[in-house]
Parts: structure tokens; C-alpha cells; sequence
């Protein structure tokens, strides 16, 4: 199949060169590119410069990308789409994705730390082999699927996952790639055909990803990119009564509109949304790991929705673990997210950093201390204008208030302290905000720990570690965090209609 237009020096029309790399700026719709009559801008954290005028879809690009998808996945009189292409087919075909991934790989970080201002050296040694491993994985979880037949009074069952049809997909800003490939993989693996809306704040590697899955020779139709603002392009994509799935990742308030958007034709969602997750250290815990694993919560500048950001710690321990805490954050470097020596870069966005002060200035007006923090950053001298804020610890807070129970995402931390030996009182200020994404738990007596990991509301719990994360295992949230599972089995379940064939032993006319 022949490659994407090549645009490799000046600017042609559509054509962004971010980082050295040229990015389309328009939609990816039935194989091909499609321009809007109006753009929107993207601009860099890093620096406030503009990076590229983005095309603005409306509801006509969404009802195009959604025909498309719909016509890929049934292909035509013959059923030869997407949902009937062998599985082995499909698989091979996701693997030659996750090889452009590879391919592109130094490309891909470059704009991706350009657009959402995450640690360049993150994205070259983390984030982009867990993309191409996100193609590889599912393709190979394609061909694994499978559930054992059984009996029922002689009768057969078997159970098949059939592909559900055009899904929407809906990503946030802060891992754009990471995020979006661990939806688009599953999806198309199971046979659906997918429609991607990247967050506005962070469209360009999505558009790369579309000249990779063209390159790869996805037929056209199959994986299609709509930009544009959440509630033009992402609402008309949600309203769409031929959508059969949507996936959403990114916060409550959006995920109420769009569960509302849903309702209307009965779509499934699956919804990974917000988190205030606790990282609990228990009196006999090692407390250099706690300490590590607590700085390591500023990752990102705080953006992950993952983030353990509300430290509990046993009373006897808290000023020695207080103590190793801060000695590792002194050391924090904040700047430019493409220096080797960075450890906390930029926030996304001026309003961003603006909602995260607002927190933080409330926080402090009823009573809280900053330990360390407390304010917007001017950011490195060399590269003024980037959107950055200090690495944070409030101390004094109350559990009822908005700091405690609301999701900051930004590198703000909370320290509340419980009394030794109260397991009840832990938990229940581990368990006391509306969300339920995760928890880490740091403790040296295994019973303890079980005991108290077992009582935890959380997706995923982690024990001495954090973000460990395997694509077999489920990934999601309970309470507001989310609706449903992705990974493994789970996201199949999800893209497909799960179907079972009862079979009898008579009615055969060789009565076999
Ligand atoms: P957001 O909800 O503002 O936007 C997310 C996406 O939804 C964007 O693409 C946006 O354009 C789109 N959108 C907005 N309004 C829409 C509408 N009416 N209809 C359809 N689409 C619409 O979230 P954000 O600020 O981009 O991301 C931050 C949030 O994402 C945080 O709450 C964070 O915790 C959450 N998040 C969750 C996970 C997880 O796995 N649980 C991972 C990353 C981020």
C-alpha cells in the first residue's frame, strides 16, 4: 500500500513540523486525509509556543468517520470488512502497527513531549515500547481467546466473541499515545473498527499514529482520527446513534455527559476516570521506599490519574518518613522536559496550572501548611512562558475538605496521619473520598498488609510497589473512577458481543 503523502521540508498546507517532524494537521476519515473549514491551535507546555493549527471537526466530520468505521467493519454485500477478516490476518496487521511504532519511536517522543510536555527521556524508555507492546500483546491475546465448551444435559455450549461494531474512543492529555493504544489495540483486535477523538490539548500523535496504521495497511475505514474540541467533536461522536461502544478516558464531569450522550441509543461505555487514591505507610514499613514511592507521585507533574496522592501515615513514623521525604524532593529537578536531567516538567496548560493554584490557595485559606511548594513556578530561565508548578506537600488538612476529596491533578500531595495500631481509622481514610482508582500500601508485616489491602476500595492495589502494571491483569476504577475493565480478556469482553452457541446432540440428519 502506498505511504502518506510525504511532507518532509517547508510547510505545505495541513503540514505542522513539530520537533522536526512533520504532523498532519486534519482528520484521518475512511483512509484518507480530510481538512475542516475552521482550525483550532495547539500549543506546546513547555513554552507556550504555538505548535500547529488543528483541524476543528464537527458533527459532519463525526456522522463521515463513523460511516466509515461502520462501512469498514461490515464491508459491503460480501461481508468482507473488518469483523470477518481472519483473526491471524488481523493479528499480523497489528503487529506490522506496533513495528511502525518501533520504527517511529525517537519521532513519536519528540512531538508527544512537545504537545504534552511529559519527560522526553520517559517517553523514549517507558512510554513507547509499552505502546508497540500494547499492538503485540492484544494481537497475541486474539489468537489465545478462547473459553472451554460445556454441558448442558448433553447439550453444547460455546461461547464466541463476536466483533460489537464502531467504537468510539475518547483519550485525555496526559499520555496521549499510552492512553489511546491501549484502546485502539483491543478494539481492533476484536474485530471492531474504531473512531479516535485525541484530547485538543494533545492531537498530534494521533495523527502520526494514522500514517503508521496506513503505512501497516490497515484498510481504510478501519482506524479513523476526528480532532477537535470535546464538546463539538467528542459530543457528536457520542451522540451518534451507529456507535456500539464508546471508551472514555478522563473525568467525572465529562463522563456524566457522555454516559448521558449513550443512553440514548443503549451504548456500552467503558469509563477510566479520576482518582484521589491513598498511599498508606504503616509504622513497620521500610521508609526509604515509602519515601521513594511517595516523591514518585510528582511524576508527570502529578498528571496521572493513578497518583497516590494522599499520603497516610502511621503517627510514630511520620516525622522520620517526613523527614526522607523531603530530602528526596529537595533534589527534584523541575525544567524542560526534554533535558536529560528533568525530573518534573511543565503542567498542560495555563488554565490547568490556574485550577491547580486555586486548589492549593483554598487549601491553604482553610488552614493547610505547604511543607514544601504551594505556588506557580516561573519555570526554567531558558524557556520562559512553559506552565509550571512547584512540586507541592500540604500537611493540616481535614478529611472532609475540597483538597483532600477532590482530584487536584497537578504535583499536589496531601499528609494526614492515623493513630498506631488503628487499622479502622486507616482504612477509613483510605476509603473516605468518592473515587476508588487504586491504593498503595507500604508495610513490613505481610498479615497487616493483606489485611488491611484486602479492606482497601481500590482497581488495583499495590503492596510495596507502585505502578506495576500488566496488560493481562484488569485495570480500572471503582466509585466515580470508572465503569467497567480494560486488559486482558476484559477488553475483549468489552469490544464484543460475547455469544453462546447451544448445540443438541439430535436433530443431525446423519443422526450423528
Ligand atoms: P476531560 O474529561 O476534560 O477530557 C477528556 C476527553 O474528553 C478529551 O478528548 C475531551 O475533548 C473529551 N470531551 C470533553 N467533553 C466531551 C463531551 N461532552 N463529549 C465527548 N467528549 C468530550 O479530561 P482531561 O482533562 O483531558 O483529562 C484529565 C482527567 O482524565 C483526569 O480526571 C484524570 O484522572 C483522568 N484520567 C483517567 C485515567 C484512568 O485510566 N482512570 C487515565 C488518565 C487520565
Amino acid at each position: 500500500m502506498a505511504p502518506p503523502t510525504p511532507a518532509p521540508t517547508g510547510h505545505p498546507p495541513h503540514t505542522a513540523t513539530v520537533a522536526g517532524v512533520p504532523v498532519d494537521t486534519r482528520h484521518w476519515i475512511d483512509g484518507t486525509r480530510v481538512a475542516s473549514p475552521a482550525t483550532f491551535t495547539d500549543h506546546s507546555p513547555i513554552d507556550g509556543t504555538p505548535l500547529a493549527g488543528i483541524a476543528r471537526g464537527t458533527a459532519a466530520e463525526a456522522r463521515a468517520a463513523v460511516a466509515a468505521a461502520d462501512a469498514a467493519f461490515t464491508g459491503g454485500s460480501d461481508r468482507s470488512g473488518w469483523a470477518a477478516t481472519p483473526p491471524a490476518e488481523r493479528a499480523a496487521l497489528l503487529h506490522a502497527v506496533a513495528d511502525g511504532v518501533d520504527a517511529r519511536a525517537e519521532e513519536l517522543a519528540a512531538v508527544e513531549t512537545a504537545d504534552n510536555g511529559a519527560l522526553l527521556r520517559s517517553h523514549r524508555r517507558g512510554v513507547l515500547p509499552r505502546v508497540a507492546h500494547n499492538f503485540r500483546y492484544f494481537a497475541d491475546r486474539l489468537l489465545a481467546l478462547s473459553h472451554d465448551d460445556f454441558d448442558t444435559r448433553g447439550h453444547t455450549n460455546h461461547v464466541s466473541w463476536d466483533p460489537a461494531g464502531p467504537a468510539v474512543l475518547i483519550t485525555p492529555w496526559n499520555a496521549p499515545l499510552m492512553l489511546s493504544s491501549w484502546k485502539i489495540a483491543p478494539a481492533l483486535a476484536a474485530g471492531s473498527t474504531v473512531v479516535l477523538k485525541p484530547s485538543e490539548w494533545t492531537p498530534l500523535t494521533a495523527s502520526l499514529l494514522a500514517d503508521i496504521t496506513h503505512e501497516a495497511g490497515l484498510p481504510p475505514g478501519v482506524f479513523n482520527v476526528v480532532q477537535g474540541y470535546g464538546d463539538e467533536a467528542g459530543a457528536a461522536l457520542t451522540a451518534h446513534p451507529d456507535v456500539r461502544r464508546i471508551s472514555f478516558t478522563g473525568s467525572v464531569p465529562t463522563a456524566h455527559r457522555i454516559a448521558a450522550a449513550a443512553a440514548a441509543h443503549l451504548v456500552p461505555c467503558g469509563f477510566e476516570l479520576g482518582g484521589k487514591s491513598p498511599l498508606l505507610v504503616l509504622a513497620d514499613a521500610d521508609l526509604d521506599l515509602a519515601a521513594d514511592l511517595a516523591v514518585e507521585q510528582y511524576d508527570n507533574a502529578g498528571q496521572i490519574c493513578l497518583a497516590a496522592t494522599r499520603i497516610l501515615v502511621e503517627e510514630s513514623v511520620r516525622d522520620a518518613f517526613l523527614g526522607r521525604f523531603l530530602d528526596r524532593a529537595a533534589k527534584l529537578t523541575q525544567g524542560d522536559p526534554r533535558d536529560e536531567a528533568t525530573d518534573i516538567g511543565p503542567s498542560i496548560h495555563p488554565r490547568h496550572v490556574e485550577r491547580v493554584d486555586g486548589f492549593v490557595r483554598r487549601a491553604l485559606a482553610a488552614g493547610a501548611t505547604a511543607v514544601i511548594g504551594g505556588a506557580p513556578s516561573p519555570g526554567p530561565t531558558d524557556a520562559p512562558g512553559g506552565n509550571y508548578y512547584l512540586p507541592t506537600l500540604l500537611t493540616d488538612v481535614d478529611q472532609d475538605s475540597e483538597i483532600v476529596q477532590e482530584e487536584v491533578f497537578g504535583p499536589v500531595l496531601t499528609l494526614q496521619t492515623f493513630p498506631d495500631g488503628d487499622e479502622d481509622e486507616a482504612v477509613r481514610l483510605a476509603n473516605g473520598t468518592r473515587f476508588g482508582l487504586a491504593a498503595t500500601l507500604v508495610a513490613g508485616d505481610r498479615e497487616r498488609a493483606a489485611r488491611i489491602g484486602a479492606r482497601l476500595v481500590a482497581g488495583t492495589v499495590w503492596v510495596n510497589c507502585f505502578y506495576v502494571r500488566d496488560l493481562s491483569a484488569p485495570f480500572g476504577g471503582a466509585r466515580h473512577s470508572g465503569i467497567g475493565r480494560e486488559g486482558g480478556d476484559w477488553s475483549f469482553d468489552f469490544y464484543c458481543d460475547l455469544k453462546n452457541t447451544v448445540t443438541a446432540p439430535k436433530g443431525w440428519a446423519d443422526h450423528g
